[in-house]
């Protein structure tokens, strides 16, 4: 364990990255770095009391949850198919906004595919949303599970269509791919380690409600 008796927030770099600078300008919060070019996973800020550790979108939960972090942001999606025991979601930051949707290869008919009952397959990263959205339809569908570029999926005969996150649609129009159902809607959210919460609050409140004027002002 480094020895910093500050405020650790996790991020992952790209958009969340990207979206969090400026919630965090507005608090004042300038790093140190950009980590697309430094390489560096420890980032210091204007701030001694505050830095940044940047981690894979999907591991911001663990580190929080194991308090090697106090804050994180992470998609909703993230949150979701992992589930969120150990933390607490404290504000929708409004960021890194897209729908888990799915989609299938453009003129294919998913509504009659349905009618007519057959098994669908559908490749995605999301097993459990997927799973819990099909089977709230009622909808018998087999599930491959991939770790990214799912839109490859249909196009190789893999499977029939894709649960994936979409924000313009470009990336599902360069593959000829179309959304056809809506499962959820995402962002980016403020989680905080539960038990830290509850008892260390006033060493962790004033970053909350920097965020806060941060969203505020977006
Ligand atoms: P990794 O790269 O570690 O496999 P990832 O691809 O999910 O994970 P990012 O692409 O950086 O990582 O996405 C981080 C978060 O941004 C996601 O968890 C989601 O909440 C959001 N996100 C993902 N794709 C989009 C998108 N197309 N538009 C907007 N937000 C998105
Ligand atoms: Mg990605």
């Amino acid at each position: 364990m480094m020895a910093f008796d500050g405020v650790t927030l996790a991020l992952s770099k790209g958009r969340i990255f990207q979206d969090t600078l400026p919630l965090l300008k507005v608090a004042g919060i300038v790093p140190q770095t950009d980590p697309e070019t430094s390489r560096q996973l420890i980032i210091g800020t204007n701030r001694p009391d505050v830095r940044l550790i940047i981690v894979r979108a999907s591991d911001v939960p663990t580190y929080v949850k194991h308090g090697a972090a106090d804050f994180g942001v992470a998609g909703r999606d993230v949150l979701l198919e992992q589930g969120s025991e150990g933390l607490y979601q404290l504000l929708d930051l409004g960021i890194a906004k897209c729908r888990l949707m799915v989609a299938v290869p453009q003129g294919f008919d998913y509504a009659a595919a349905i009618r007519r009952g057959g098994r669908l397959s559908m490749a995605t990263k999301y097993e459990n949303m997927a799973r819990s959205h099909f089977a709230k339809k009622g909808m018998h569908v087999d599930l491959i599970k991939l770790y990214g570029s799912m839109e490859l999926a249909p196009l190789t005969g893999l499977a029939d269509g894709i649960v994936d996150l979409v924000s313009s649609g470009n990336t599902l129009k360069a593959n000829h791919l179309e959304a056809v159902e809506l499962i959820d809607h995402i962002s980016a959210r403020l989680i905080v380690n539960a038990a830290a919460w509850k008892l260390g609050r006033t060493r962790l409140e004033p970053l909350v409600e920097a965020f806060r004027q941060g969203v505020k002002a977006e």
